[in-house]
């Protein structure tokens, strides 16, 4: 097996499943998973000192709604909850 490539630098976010595709349509919407996630996790300047290097990642359940573009030429976008666990 070769090793898979892990970012620029940037945290890993793992995500339990890896995976989520829309059950209708077939189509991957992982990355907006991710982005959702990613925008969420900004830590509050309040707290400045929160996230301590060496702390043991856990995961957390999450639930976020993206929106699913449809079939391809069709414009019946439709919006899906996503649920599972993340960790970085
Ligand atoms: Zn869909």
């Amino acid at each position: 097996m070769n090793g898979e490539l892990v970012g620029n630098g940037n945290p890993v976010l793992k995500l339990d499943p890896a995976e989520y595709i829309c059950p209708d349509h077939h189509i991957d919407l992982t990355s907006q998973v991710r982005d959702v996630l990613d925008e969420d996790e900004r830590p509050p300047l309040a707290y400045p000192g929160r996230h301590r290097p060496g702390a043991v990642a856990r995961p957390s359940p999450f639930e976020v709604l993206v929106t699913c573009p449809g079939p391809a030429g069709g414009a019946q976008s439709h919006q899906l909850a996503c649920t599972g666990t993340w960790t970085r």
